[in-house]
């Protein structure tokens, strides 16, 4: 219930109305009980400066970004982790004696179902496993979340890093940037789509980070069928889209004996993850949340 103490969470983006996260966090916040309620705020770009003035003035203590704010709020924090500041992205504000900080939980949500216990496909398929000193892993897109996903690698001591990308300028730049980074990563190498099949022969994780095979265009895939012929057995085959669950590109990797994770994980996990900077706790309700996500996709 709403009340004269209630405090303010929110996400903030251009647009937000099919943002997930306000069902998510809300029932998690009613699940334990707390004085929050976690609210969508469309906020222009040119209007981020302000919003976060106002936020201020009226004490809402955190609250998440999406498009198009991710690295435009950069340069207005107080502070911003080193992680965010490796992806060059922030997706999670809080309020500290500082003024707004930011820090990014996107790689703690990539990482979460592979580092746990497996579980169920229906709980996202998560896999464990925990030497990936002598792993390869081979990332299919060079945006914003490919830098979250080459950041989790990196954590996770993968021996290579492959990204395979569109444009040869973007990946020079891309690979550039992990050299000069607060966080940085020398074991990344860049390629375009011809050395897919190849590439994919040596994968022990394969990541798609691009949007191809998303909802309403669920039936494509971002691997040509018959490169995903040549996939090993046992490698994990992971795709950060979470509509459809799972996507064409899963179900053709599942088909050829690789293991499947959805983005559907991931996305419980970085909101988990924000959740407990929020209210300072260190557990929040993952599974309430992870509910919530699915039957607001009609998934159960
Ligand atoms: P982004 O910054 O726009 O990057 C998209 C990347 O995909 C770019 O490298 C782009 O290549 C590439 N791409 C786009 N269309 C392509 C095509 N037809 N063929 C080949 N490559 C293509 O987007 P993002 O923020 O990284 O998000 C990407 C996906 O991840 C989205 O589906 C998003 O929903 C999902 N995601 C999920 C989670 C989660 O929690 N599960 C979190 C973040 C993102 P160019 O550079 O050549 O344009």
């Amino acid at each position: 219930m709403i009340k004269g103490t209630t405090k303010l969470l929110g996400v903030i983006g251009h647009p937000v109305e099919h943002s997930l996260s306000p069902a998510m966090h809300n029932a998690a916040i009613s699940h334990l009980g707390v004085d929050f309620v976690y609210l969508p705020f469309p906020i222009k770009p040119g209007d981020l400066k302000a919003a976060l003035a106002g936020f201020a003035a009226i004490g809402v203590r955190g609250f998440s970004i999406t498009i198009p704010h991710k690295q435009a709020i950069l340069p207005l924090l107080s502070e911003v982790s080193p992680i965010a500041r490796s992806i060059g992205a922030v997706n999670t504000v809080y309020l500290t004696d500082k003024g707004w900080c930011g820090t990014n939980t996107d790689v703690e949500g990539f990482l979460a179902p592979l580092q746990t216990p497996p579980t169920p496909p229906d709980q996202g398929g998560a896999r464990g496993g925990s030497d990936w000193s002598q792993k390869v892993a081979v990332i299919l897109g060079n945006g914003g979340a490919a830098r979250a996903v080459v950041a989790g690698c990196a954590q996770l001591g993968c021996a290579e890093i492959h990204v395979v990308g569109r444009s040869e300028q973007n990946l020079a730049e891309f690979q550039q940037s992990w050299v000069n980074s607060p966080m940085p990563v020398q074991n990344l190498q860049v390629h375009t789509w011809e050395n897919l099949s190849m590439l994919i022969s040596q994968a022990d994780l394969l990541v798609n980070t691009t949007p191809v095979g998303m909802y309403p265009q669920g039936e494509k895939s971002p691997v040509a069928d018959g490169a995903l012929n040549r996939i090993s057995a046992g490698a994990i085959v992971y795709d950060l889209i979470y509509n459809p669950n799972p996507t064409q590109f899963l179900k053709d990797a599942q088909l050829r004996g690789a293991r499947a994770i959805d983005g559907l994980e991931m996305l419980v996990q970085q909101g988990a993850a924000a959740l407990k900077i929020w209210l300072h706790k260190e557990s929040v309700p993952v599974d309430v949340m992870r509910q919530a996500l699915r039957q607001h996709l009609g998934l159960s």
